[in-house]
């Protein structure tokens, strides 16, 4: 078997990591531009971090706080004009996946200053400024991979920027997960699951994300009873950390499947998070595998004993209704079904009527 397993990040875990290895930030430059959402940085603690450490080590920055969730590319434009006018040297995301991705982003139109919001995507390859992730949600994973999901409004769609930005250090501590509200913790913790699992019923899974994604799934079924019951340990936020990177790890090698891709039109059209909307449609994806043996792995390691006992779980953690008409379900399976990417990376062949049977079977008609 031929395996690439490529993941250039330096990865740390601990509590307080981020004053506490304060010195890891030495070298990447005079003056940092640090990239996070609207608020919720600045309620648990990550930023303050973050800018202790800076002062710390006598390292310049600024700051951009206006990241919103599923970042667009405007944003990214207005961002990357200030990122220049400040002459920053390096990149920081602090925050969920929109403010991380929204950070590798950044840091390739900062380096390419030619390009703007209707050129950055480009099948040409390019460079980028370093990048430091510190997530603060445990469900991307991509402090670890090389993409950045970005909202295109004059697509109406979700699209990945296309090069490989692959953040040079990720620090991680669970503490700034502590407060985290139980649907946005439910919501990525189901992205981090959907991770491992799009990329363990893949075509370019192998012995190493194999291997990754087993113990993945049981690290991640170690926490479901918290999820279903809404009382969410330490111990468990700090294990759905653990699954969020392990998720990473294996689809920065795989990439993701028919799940995220049918997703991006709910999100997009029906402002559905990434995760519940993901979520939605997983118990009729897992259905259509005709090679059942993986999908029965996954379901041992999650300690579950059938697909009866999946569909209640995700009936306890996904509590979004969906209502779409005919006519959208048709348009979505469409967007989809010119997904080759996605198409490509499910192992098995697979019809448009599938595809619009796990839709019909998922959401609900209007
Ligand atoms: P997010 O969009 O970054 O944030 C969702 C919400 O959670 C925001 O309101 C945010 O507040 C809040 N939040 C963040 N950290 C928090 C904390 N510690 N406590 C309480 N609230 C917190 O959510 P996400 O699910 O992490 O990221 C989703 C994005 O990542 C999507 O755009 C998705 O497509 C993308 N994604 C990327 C990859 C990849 O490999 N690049 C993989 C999967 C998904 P603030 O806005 O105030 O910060
Ligand atoms: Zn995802």
């Amino acid at each position: 078997m031929d395996i690439t397993y490529h993941m250039p990040v330096k990865v740390m875990m601990e509590k307080g990591i981020v004053i506490k290895k304060h010195h890891e930030f030495k070298g990447f430059g005079k003056k940092a531009f640090i990239i996070t959402g609207k608020s919720s940085s600045k309620i648990n603690g990550s930023l303050e971090d973050v800018e202790a450490a800076l002062d710390k080590e006598g390292i310049d920055y600024y700051i951009f706080d206006r990241v919103e969730e599923n970042p667009s590319l405007e944003t990214i434009e207005d961002a990357s004009k200030i990122g220049l006018e400040q002459n920053v040297d390096f990149i920081i995301g602090v925050g969920g996946g929109s403010p991380i991705d929204a950070a590798k982003a950044i840091a390739v139109m900062i380096k390419n200053p030619q390009l703007n919001k209707d050129n950055l995507i480009t099948p040409e390859k390019l460079e980028a400024l370093d990048v430091i992730a510190i997530p603060t949600t445990s469900g991307t994973g991509t402090e670890v991979t090389q993409y950045s999901v970005l909202t295109d409004h004059k697509n109406k769609t979700k699209r990945n920027l296309g090069q490989e930005v692959f953040p040079k250090l990720a620090l991680l501590d669970p503490k700034y997960t502590e407060k985290m509200d139980l649907d946005t913790t439910v919501s990525t913790a189901i992205d981090a699951l959907s991770h491992i699992i799009e990329g363990y019923l893949n075509r370019h899974a192998n012995d190493i994300t194999d291997a990754l994604a087993e113990r993945g799934i049981k690290i991640w079924g170690e926490c479901k009873d918290d999820l279903v019951s809404g009382d969410i340990k330490n111990t468990s936020r700090e294990k759905l950390m653990i699954a969020s990177n392990i998720g990473g790890m294996i689809i920065a090698q795989t990439g993701t499947s028919l799940p995220h891709g049918m997703s991006y039109p709910l999100t997009y059209h029906k402002g559905i998070s990434h995760g519940f909307a993901i979520g939605s449609l997983y118990k009729e994806y897992l259905k259509i595998f005709k090679d059942r043996k993986k999908v029965n792995k996954i379901y041992e390691l999650l300690g579950l004993e059938s697909h009866k006992e999946f569909e209640e779980l995700m009936d306890k953690l996904v509590k979004v209704h969906i209502h779409v008409t005919q006519d959208e379900i048709k348009k979505y399976t469409d967007e989809v079904w010119e997904n080759k990417e996605k198409l490509a990376n499910h192992p098995e062949d697979i019809l448009y009527e599938e595809l619009f049977f796990i839709y019909t079977n998922s959401l609900l008609y209007i």
